[in-house]
């Protein structure tokens, strides 16, 4: 589990007065004492004509108590084809689930003042808050902590590796602290919060520098020649880091 000790000190995105994203880089952003990992899928990407289909969160407080909540939402519409591909839920699995009037009070109460954490922190607000709009309950604020953001500011020249999607996913992030083997990015809200945490815990050593960097180098800072992001390919002699822009073509063998 998450050591929220760690938070202290630890650059966490917020607002500066433009309105902008920044990195506070000292001191403690206002953070509760209690985080809630949290992951939702949903019907689509519209915030406001898509509707939740699955929450997963997990609350951790500073004094050690863990908590958790998941549930899976009738959308009340048929799910688009894309949706069970990517998540493997069918109708058939939503049919029985609470309706969102249901769920709603529930998953205000659990959030409460606890500091949201999510990979892509916006697109998880945005769907919560609709909902909670939807059944006059009281929104959250746009704070929290956006892993996706951190690893941006974190890992400018990230490396892609196989399997692992565009840069910052966190799928690719799973594969970069070679968290592959104990957890799968499987799209579905709890599997995912897992893996968030873990990622968290990995960028905080990493931001705090308990973490040794990661070798080589271009892995995080891109290709010492022209600074382009590198891609992981695994070929028969092991793993080659190769530089994305043609025109370079640097080649490291990792
Ligand atoms: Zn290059």
């Amino acid at each position: 589990m998450a050591d929220l000790a760690y938070l202290e000190g630890f650059p966490c995105p917020r607002r500066n007065e433009g309105g902008d994203r920044e990195v506070a880089q000292e001191g403690l952003v206002a953070i509760s004492d209690r985080l809630i990992f949290l992951d939702v899928e949903t019907t689509g990407l519209d915030h406001q004509r898509d509707r939740i289909i699955e929450i997963f969160m997990l609350s951790l407080s500073k004094d050690g108590e863990v908590a958790e909540y998941e549930t899976l939402i009738n959308p009340q519409r048929p799910l688009p084809k894309e949706i069970t591909e990517i998540t493997g839920l069918t109708d058939a699995d939503l049919k029985d689930a609470p309706v969102e009037a249901e769920v709603a009070p529930v998953v205000r109460e659990f959030i409460g003042l606890g500091t949201p954490v999510a990979h892509n922190l916006q697109f998880d607000l945005r769907f919560l808050n609709a909902m909670f709009r939807r059944n006059n309950l009281l929104e959250l604020g746009g704070a929290g902590i956006d892993t996706l953001t951190i690893s941006r500011e974190l890992f400018p020249r990230l490396a892609v590796y196989p399997g692992g999607g565009g840069s910052h996913r966190l799928s690719n992030l799973m594969y970069h602290f070679r968290l592959e083997g104990a957890y799968a990015n499987a799209h579905r809200a709890r599997e995912d919060v897992m893996l968030l945490v873990e990622v968290f815990r990995h960028l905080q050593d990493y931001a705090s520098g308990r973490r040794a960097l990661v070798y080589p180098e271009a892995l995080i800072y891109g290709c010492p020649t022209c600074g382009a992001a590198m891609h992981v390919v695994e070929e028969q002699q092991g793993k080659v880091l190769v530089c994305r822009n043609e025109s370079c073509q640097v080649r490291l063998v990792v």
